[in-house]
């Protein structure tokens, strides 16, 4: 990559002899919105914390466009943290909360007010200026811990968890809200989080971790259609797993025999499709197609949940198809849509 961005190289770090992260390494463009994805314990925090400078690894480097800024302090790094709390000062007024940083650092008055009105104008908090935490929303709360990070115009600043104490439908704006100011400023942001929907909606990248390791780093787009292990696959979302022993281009399932796209490098292994990529046909169209039977349907709205008597296989259709339960039904595999795995993975 260019020197442009963060490097991270090879980044260990154990906590008592306990492993939490094993030679990560990583490249974080500037101006990225990127991802760290995982479960609970696999090392998310830890690494946002070592970039931020508030935990020192054991071993590897953090390199900011090409310069190690493992041994600065975090105060010396041009990077910001939101946190998941992210507690206001109650005693003072937002204006007040967002300037107490650049107060803290002698920047002069002028200065403190035109960064601090910038800052609340961006987050759409200029109306708030004189209100207390105490009589804003959570969601109102969340925008001052933002602009109290971004009133010190970090190169990259670092989100943990910082929506979890939204409720859903907060979540969701808050999450266009991000990703529009993220556009707006083109600083890296860098969120921690464990929801696999939240890191779709708003990362240019993720990478998804597990057990201190990063797992498989891409777009939104590429982990979730092309996941490179059952891990992933079945993290980011409903992945139908089926057994299957492969034979250049033809996998032998519980099914019968399927045409892929490639051929896969194993015999023995499985093959991931998504519930709405299946397809369910009254007639048999071409290859790749089943006779089976729904055993249960559900109405959700915009799809229909469907479970099939074979294989327990899910799938997800559009809302206006009747479907009813015991129904004999023809299944469908798109051979773009069946995504081959090794057994290991
Ligand atoms: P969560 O989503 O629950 O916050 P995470 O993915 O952010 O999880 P980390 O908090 O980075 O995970 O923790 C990774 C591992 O390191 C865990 O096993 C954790 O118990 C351990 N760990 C983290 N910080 C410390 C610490 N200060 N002392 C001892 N163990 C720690």
């Amino acid at each position: 990559m260019s020197v442009q961005g963060l490097r991270l190289q090879d980044i260990n770090k154990s906590f008592a002899g306990v492993e939490a992260l094993g030679n990560i390494n990583l490249d974080i463009q500037s101006g990225e919105f990127f991802t760290l994805l995982g479960p609970s314990g696999c090392g998310k925090t830890t690494l946002l914390r070592i970039i931020a400078g508030f935990e020192i690894p054991d071993r590897g480097q953090v390199l900011l466009h090409g310069q190690d800024i493992s041994q600065k302090s975090a105060m010396q790094r041009p990077v910001n943290t939101v946190f998941q709390s992210y507690a206001l000062f109650p005693h003072l007024n937002v204006y007040e909360n967002v300037a107490f940083g650049l107060r803290s650092k002698r920047v002069s008055g002028p200065e403190v007010d035109r960064r601090v009105k910038n800052a609340l104008e961006m987050l759409r908090l200029t109306e708030f200026a004189q209100r207390h935490s105490h009589q804003m929303s959570g969601g109102q709360q969340q925008r001052v811990a933002l602009a109290r990070a971004l009133v010190n115009e970090p190169e990259v600043l670092l989100l943990d968890e910082p929506l979890s104490a939204l409720d859903a439908k907060l979540r969701t704006e808050v999450q266009v809200e991000l990703r529009r100011l993220q556009h707006q400023l083109g600083t890296t942001f860098i969120l921690v989080t464990h929801d696999q929907d939240e890191a779709m909606s708003v990362s240019d990248r993720i990478a998804v971790m597990r057990r201190g390791a990063v797992e498989q780093v891409g777009v939104p787009r590429e982990v979730y259609a092309t996941p490179k292990s059952r891990f992933v696959a079945e993290f980011l979302g409903l992945a139908n797993v089926i057994q299957a022993k492969i034979e250049q281009k033809t996998a032998t399932t519980a099914f019968g025999r399927l045409q892929l796209d490639s051929i896969p490098a194993w015999k023995d292994g499985m093959l991931v499709i998504r519930p709405e990529r299946v397809q369910l046909c009254e007639d048999p169209p071409l290859v790749n197609t089943f006779p089976s039977k729904v055993r249960d349907v559900v109405y959700r709205g915009s799809y229909l949940e469907v479970w099939l008597d074979r294989e327990d296989l899910r799938v997800r259709t559009p809302p206006h198809q009747h479907l009813s339960v015991g129904q004999d039904i023809y299944v469908h595999f798109p051979a773009e849509a069946l995504v081959p795995l090794e057994v290991t993975s």
